[in-house]
């Protein structure tokens, strides 16, 4: 027997699962890559490959690593390095429907018709569970959660520095067992790749040291969520945009018809960014994670959180528009790229931001945000402009991996289905 070093060449599907082939790394080719099927887009968050999907058993495609995403795993014997990649047709030309790609070419539309490219990173919560499944650690930002979720966070933070992922912030967030992990902006494509590959490192990570780490939105429906926030920023030529003294709440006009286009097609974008059938329960008032489509200055209620800027820091660098309504059972690739299209279209009509909030949200009249997934679907079913940004077959199996997933989970009740949730995350 041989432990030779193996590679994983993975894509994260419409549920946000990573999945793919492994091969001995010594074949690994970044022109060829491995086979791959279709319909694997076709299956939900429980396994179940929901039929009927648009390609059945028909078709073929090949996964073409992308070597720059290298992620070494904390394995325990010989290495198994992740390579996320793109799925192509058969003669490599890529796929309207692959995640990743459609990433490409948002950023593309961004460049082609704004001259704009984007810095973004992804803030991530999550729960650190231990053998009996209960949190490990009391939460509330004390230093002993901290210790509580050692080694394995230690642990952790090594395989993300391997990866070339260059963490921030690891605190101990409110709830129990709750971490979050914070990284350094880095261009469009790879902030998505390293979503992925940060919730992947971390999940891995704890099952090693027999605990379990979850994602899900929601633990309980009364627990404190685990969110995903996008901070982004844009840049033109290499000099950052967003910030104006003048403008409202510090906006360039780009930023603020780009934040605009935001709120314009938020209730619809959420069939992407916060997808599963428990992540609207936590995109409500009083849970400091989106609880409206309204701008806010430093406010964590907002769909789009202006934030403080860092004493010493310079405005025009540090200023950034943080999108909280997502969570990680989306897949990262696929919410940047909707926020970028919306971006986009509020860029293309030049709409205006008529107001930043600036004060609690019972003080003020905020509009609310779907209040389920069926609610975002419909909202999405509206928006002609949102449905043109994806290809037919890749809505469509949104839809069918969605109402797939409803069969599971739809007879359970919320405290049920939150649990289901949390097992699949
Ligand atoms: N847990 C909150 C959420 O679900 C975020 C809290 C914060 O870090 O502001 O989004
Ligand atoms: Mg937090």
């Amino acid at each position: 027997m041989t432990d030779s070093p193996m590679a994983f060449v993975a894509t994260n599907d419409l549920v946000a699962h990573t999945r793919g082939r492994a091969l001995p790394l010594a074949e690994l080719s970044a022109t060829s890559g491995v086979g791959w099927v279709p319909a694997d887009l076709a299956i939900d968050a429980f396994g179940h490959l929901y039929e009927p999907n648009p390609f059945g058993a028909l078709g073929d495609l090949r996964l073409i690593p992308d070597l720059e995403t290298r992620a070494p795993l904390p394995w325990p014997e010989g290495t198994c390095d992740v390579f996320l990649a793109d799925q192509t047709l058969p003669d490599g030309t890529p796929w309207e429907c692959c995640p990743r790609s459609n990433l490409k070419t948002a950023l593309r539309r961004l460049l082609d018709d704004h001259g704009l490219t984007i810095m973004a990173a992804f803030e991530h919560e999550f729960a650190l569970l231990g053998p009996d499944e209960e949190p490990v650690g009391p939460g509330a930002f004390t230093l002993g959660a901290l210790v509580g979720g050692e080694p394995f966070g230690a642990a952790a933070r090594r395989a993300m520095e391997a990866a070339g992922i260059r963490w921030e912030n690891w605190l101990p967030e409110y709830g129990p067992g709750q971490f979050e992990v914070t990284v350094a902006p880095e261009d469009g494509l790879r902030a998505a790749d390293v979503a992925v590959l940060t919730r992947d490192i971390i999940r891995t990570t704890a099952t090693m040291h027999g605990q379990r780490a979850t994602f899900a939105p929601l633990l309980h429906p009364d627990a404190v969520g685990n969110g995903v926030h996008v901070h982004l920023s844009l840049w033109r030529d290499g000099q950052p945009v967003t910030f104006d003294a003048g403008g409202l709440a510090g906006l360039s006009s780009l930023a603020r018809s780009a934040s605009a286009g935001i709120l314009d097609h938020a209730a619809a974008m959420l069939m992407f960014t916060a997808p599963s059938h428990v992540s609207a329960l936590r995109l409500t008032p009083h849970r400091w994670s989106a609880a409206g489509s309204f701008v806010g200055l430093h406010n964590r209620e907002a769909l789009i959180r202006v934030s403080p800027v860092p004493p010493g820091a310079d405005p025009s660098r540090a200023y950034n528009l943080e999108f909280r309504a997502a969570d990680s059972t989306a897949n990262p690739y696929l919410v940047l790229a909707v926020i970028i299209h919306a971006m986009c279209d509020g860029l293309d009509r030049q709409l205006s931001l008529d107001s930043v909030l600036a004060t609690h949200i019972d003080d003020a009249e905020i509009t609310p945000l779907p209040v389920d997934l069926a609610g975002a679907v419909a909202a999405f079913e509206k928006d002609e402009v949102a449905q043109s940004w994806f290809a037919p077959d890749l809505v469509e199996t949104v839809l069918a991996v969605r109402r797939g997933e409803w069969q599971t989970v739809g007879d359970l009740d919320l405290v049920e289905r939150c649990r289901a949730y949390a097992q699949r995350y």
